[in-house]
């Protein structure tokens, strides 16, 4: 099987020959810059190097899907925001928040023939031309309460939820297509899932906001993008108490980070929804040893998680073979193969 037969067989219930090895959001080190001669920030800008590395991904450290979008700046930049892209070191940072009044608002009419939605539309369609049907193109976008932080500050929007619900309701409303429209275009230039990245965690929202003010939105958002391909839901942190309620936007996967608890998370989980993820970044990833690593993904793998993966964009300082450690050891099993491993 190729990466491309691998994953969708995992994804839909079929035979496969190893377990996959996904990354939705980015698995790019500062080892692999210096690898490719290609280093942040202009991985970010210069859409030949931000699919070299992407590719390396796969290529280099084993990962059987190319996700090209690093960070989370490509709507906000497209939408007003000043981006820094200083940092060689981490990942671009949002400085302004350029909507000041949310009353009425309107995305701006030719918002989707913006350069930055154009470079990335170019670059999955590139990626599709050569790995079309032989590895899965994993795009990206930003969910709107995400969105709304970038655009109009983490302050302003939970204090207008208090003070102005139906505003905040409008505007997410308003903001959400453009997640929409540019996930279709996305999937329309070849990309094969789109990662819907969206901090709906429980240190900024409560599971009643998100209840009311957003899975409305997802469930909208899945309805629209249903005949176009699966959605990716992403969310750090904690998620006990909103698994459940997430799980109601059907979105088809769910993108978890490993401070949760995987047999709780599934039966949190009453439809079809799917999760990935469960691998810790800054402890295991970044400090622990390769025997750690496979330790950890072993014992996932025997708690029936077939998707497994960073649970979030990965430090740039983890190392490669910490990687290679991860995909070679999900490479090394199959759902058979699995059983017969004693821990
Ligand atoms: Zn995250």
């Amino acid at each position: 099987m190729n990466s491309y037969e691998r994953v969708f067989a995992a994804f839909n219930n079929q035979e496969f020959d190893k377990f996959p090895a996904i990354n939705p959001t980015s698995v790019i080190t500062n080892e692999l810059m210096r690898e490719k001669n290609i280093f942040f920030p202009s991985a970010h800008l210069h859409p030949l190097d931000t699919y070299d590395l992407a590719v390396a991904g796969h290529n280099k450290l084993g990962f059987d899907s190319i996700s090209p979008y690093f960070s989370i700046h490509i709507e906000a930049a497209a939408l007003g925001a000043d981006i820094d892209f200083s940092s060689s070191k981490g990942m671009p940072q949002v400085l302004n928040k350029p909507i000041k009044n949310i009353e009425g608002y309107k995305l701006p009419k030719d918002y989707l023939n913006k350069r930055e939605f154009k470079v990335f539309n170019q670059i999955i369609s590139n990626l599709n031309k050569k790995y079309n049907k032989k590895v899965p193109i994993i795009g990206k976008v930003i969910g709107p309460w995400t969105l709304a932080y970038h655009l109009f500050g983490v302050e302003n929007l939970i204090m207008k939820t208090i003070l102005e619900p139906k505003q905040i309701k409008n505007f997410i409303t308003e903001l959400s297509k453009c997640p929409i429209n540019f996930a279709k275009q996305q999937f329309e230039n070849g990309a094969d899932f789109v990662v819907w990245a969206e901090h709906v965690t429980s240190d900024l929202v409560s599971p009643e906001i998100y209840q009311e003010f957003v899975l409305p939105i997802h469930q909208q958002a899945k309805k629209e993008l249903n005949s176009y391909g699966p959605i990716i839901l992403h969310v750090c942190g904690r998620l006990a108490d909103r698994v459940n309620i997430l799980s109601k936007s059907n979105f088809d996967m769910l993108h978890i980070d490993s401070r949760n608890d995987v047999d709780f998370s599934k039966k949190q989980i009453t439809n079809n929804m799917q999760l990935v993820g469960f691998i810790n970044n800054p402890h295991l990833l970044r400090k622990g040893t390769r025997e750690d690593i496979r330790k950890t993904v072993l014992s996932l793998l025997k708690k029936e998680v077939k998707f497994i993966s960073p649970e979030c964009a990965i430090l740039l300082s983890v190392a490669n073979i910490n990687l290679i450690e991860l995909t070679n050891t999900l490479h090394q099993f199959n759902l058979d193969t699995i059983k017969k491993i004693e821990l």
